[in-house]
């Protein structure tokens, strides 16, 4: 049967052009027939609408220290409003050092986000406009994400921004945003930038079921602003308790419109069309309705990827963490050599709801900046970007459902490409997957620049007992010098892998799945014919270059190629002696996968080295993110399965936000999914 594309993946925007009124060139949507913004000039407009009439710049400087401020946009577009806000708030932190560690968080949504080229366009003509925007464009364009639907998260860490793009129908993605009233703090948008194209041309951005989720996740005094002053804009924000005001648009245009939630459901009041005083009833402090979280110390049990990871997130957001583990940092299952960051792919339709390709992409995003302080730390790369083959794409999924990824993020090669690619010379699968965005993982690298982090301080410790009370929790373990100690902080998070249970027995006791990593040092000839780039099979292999640290820690010889492969899967065996048996698995593996490999890889493997640990996996294999029930300060995050590199930083990134009352990234649906008490985990393993 011939495949037909699903209706609800992501169309990429049309960009035509067309000439403003100063001979400049601006982008015009296919799809609307509409501007992207002001043929006049869009960025003093998006200034004059959306930050002055939402009075971002004193509400912005009035924020507390580590209180959080929440912008939602209605149409990412160009990124121009988004470009105009970051610019003003760097501004702002310069000047005002309690926003040290205020945050900002900007949440866009879009339908059809503009392919890269085409932004980069756009933007460009932007810097040359408008110079105090460059510095801005480079590193949004180098964040930007493959137009796959769902939620993709941009950190941009130097200035305590994450903008969280929403790639999908707006009126979806705001109904899956959490703010679940009954969880303290509950995160609420302060303000609102709706900017669709206009109603006439783009009714669905300014429909009711809009107006409803605005109001669902408004609280009294949020503001919103838009260019607009149709009728039925007016209407609905009245409808959906808002007071609005009307007032003097930008550059030749009459009205806009301003507006503010009341704590009443009443709202019949419009001021007089022709003021032009500001909208907000200056006795008010726009931001003091707010609830938010202002925790000071955590606890973090269990330094895998998981622990470090939530280490390094709560640290961003300027929380002090003692991270705690009975061994040293990356002795349990993620302190393998190296690990690799790969995809598991789905059909694409059901792409924005799937955690391993958001977990993924997000990984990969973040490895990436983090070089960059590796390299100014003069530390061996995070993330070595070599791409990856996936071989087995056609019997997992169907190379049908990849045509409809973007090429950035997952593509099919000819038999004649792979080999051109891998360097194998008969590799005939008739498809083969090429990952772009896919490397090699050096978790030493990571923790080197994790541990690095000011908030962060790491402590040997064996936890023994954890008592909650209404303010505080207090950790009490043995330190390596078997001295009893105590710690308190105001929260505790689990990251202890499949010991998780013991800590706290009202987390799911998991599956213990043993896994070795084997590696040897290939001769020259040998690695002549070796594959060029990381390759995925039933298991998978890659060739990587030993470093200092690494030899240390794992036993190879600094500076000499190695050739890994990975890994075995032993159930319920939590031993981590090195076994000549697994060894001969994962080679035997590689060879069924590549026959002429056999002739390559050594039949003596006596001399291969070797590292066991024990992966900790749930029977529906979502990794376990949330709150402990009847607790306000036990938090736990743990079993990541083999997928700790591709799954943690995101995961750490919603868990942070629940902790201290922010939106997440991930769907209310997916929250349900990973939560520790999830109907699945009720009843315990056999
Ligand atoms: N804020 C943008 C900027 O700074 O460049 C301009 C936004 S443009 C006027 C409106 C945007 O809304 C377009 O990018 C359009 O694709 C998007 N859009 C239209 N309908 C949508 C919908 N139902 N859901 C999400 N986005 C939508």
């Amino acid at each position: 049967t011939k495949y037909t594309a699903p209706l609800n993946i992501i169309t990429s925007a049309k960009i035509d052009w067309q000439m403003d009124d100063t001979g400049n060139k601006v982008p015009v949507s296919g799809e609307f027939g509409d501007v992207y913004f002001s043929h006049t000039d869009g960025l003093a407009e998006s200034r004059h609408v959306f930050l002055m009439h939402n009075q971002l710049p004193e509400r912005l400087a009035n924020l507390s220290p580590k209180q959080c401020f929440t912008i939602a946009e209605l149409g990412l577009g160009t990124g121009l409003n988004l470009l105009a806000t970051w610019q003003l708030w760097r501004q702002l932190r310069d000047q005002y050092p309690q926003l040290a560690s205020a945050r900002l968080h900007f949440i866009t949504t879009e339908k059809y986000p503009i392919p890269l080229a085409d932004l980069t366009q756009i933007l460009t003509l932007w810097g040359q406009r408008a110079p105090e925007l460059a510095k801005f464009i480079e590193p949004l364009l180098a964040a930007y994400p493959p137009i796959i639907a769902g939620c993709h998260r941009l950190n941009f860490f130097a200035d305590n921004l994450s903008v969280d793009m929403w790639f999908g129908d707006a009126a979806e993605s705001l109904t899956k945003l959490l703010s679940d009233k009954s969880t303290q703090p509950t995160p609420y948008i302060d303000a609102w930038f709706l900017d669709g194209f206009a109603p006439s041309c783009n009714s669905t951005l300014w429909a009711e079921n809009i107006f409803a989720q605005i109001q669902r996740l408004s609280c009294p005094n949020t503001t919103a602003a838009t260019y607009s002053s149709a009728g039925i804009v007016k209407r609905a924000l009245k409808k959906y308790g808002f007071y609005i005001h009307k007032v003097k648009g930008f550059g030749r245009k009459r009205q806009m419109l301003t507006a503010i939630m009341t704590d009443s459901d009443k709202n019949d009041h419009i001021s007089d069309p022709t003021s032009d005083n500001t909208c907000i009833d200056e006795s008010r402090d726009t931001n003091d309705k707010k609830a938010y979280s202002a925790f000071d110390h955590t606890v973090i049990i269990g330094a895998g990827v998981s622990g470090l990871l939530m280490a390094w997130t709560l640290a961003n957001r300027g929380i002090r963490v003692t991270l705690l583990d009975k061994s040293a940092p990356l002795a349990g299952a993620s302190g393998n050599p190296r690990a690799l960051l790969a995809p598991k792919m789905t059909p694409i339709h059901h792409v924005d709801e799937h955690l391993h390709t958001i977990g993924y992409l997000y990984s990969s995003r973040l490895y990436r900046q983090l070089n960059q302080e590796a390299k100014k730390e003069q530390i061996p790369p995070v993330l070595e970007s070599t791409g990856a083959l996936d071989l087995l794409i056609k019997a997992n999924i169907g190379t049908e459902q990849i045509t409809d990824y973007p090429n950035d993020m997952a593509t099919t090669l000819s038999s004649e490409q792979a080999q051109e690619i891998s360097g194998l010379k008969e590799q005939e699968v008739s498809e083969n997957l090429y990952l772009s965005q896919s490397g090699l993982v050096n978790p030493q690298a990571l923790k080197q620049i994790i541990l690095t982090h000011p908030l962060i301080h790491f402590q040997q410790l064996t936890v023994n007992r954890i008592s909650e009370t209404q303010s505080q929790v207090c950790i009490q373990g043995c330190d390596k010098d078997k001295s009893e100690l105590a710690i308190t902080a105001d929260n505790v998070v689990v990251c202890a892998a499949f010991e998780s249970h013991q800590i706290d027995k009202r987390i799911f006791d998991c599956r213990k799945i043993r896994g070795q990593l084997s590696w040897f040092t290939p001769t020259p000839e040998q690695l002549a014919h070796l594959p060029k780039i990381p390759l995925k099979y039933s298991g998978y292999c890659a060739l990587f270059s030993a470093q200092t640290g690494d030899a240390q820690l794992n036993n190879v010889v600094a500076s000499q190629p190695q050739f890994l492969l990975g890994a075995s899967f032993i159930r319920n065996d939590t031993a981590t002696d090195i076994r000549s048996e697994e060894h001969q698995i994962s080679r035997d593996k590689l060879i069924t996968a590549i026959p002429e490999l056999s002739a390559v890889i050594p039949t003596d493997i006596s001399s291969w080295k070797g590292r066991a640990g024990v992966r900790t996996q749930t029977p529906d294999y979502h990794p376990i993110v949330g709150q402990l029930i009847d607790s306000n300060r036990m938090w736990v995050m743990s079993a990541m399965g083999a997928k700790g590199y591709a799954l943690a930083p995101l995961c750490a990134e919603a868990l942070t936000d629940m902790m201290l009352g922010s939106f997440s990234p991930f769907s209310a649906a997916m929250l349900a999914r990973l939560s520790p008490h999830r109907t699945r985990l009720q009843t315990p393993l056999v």
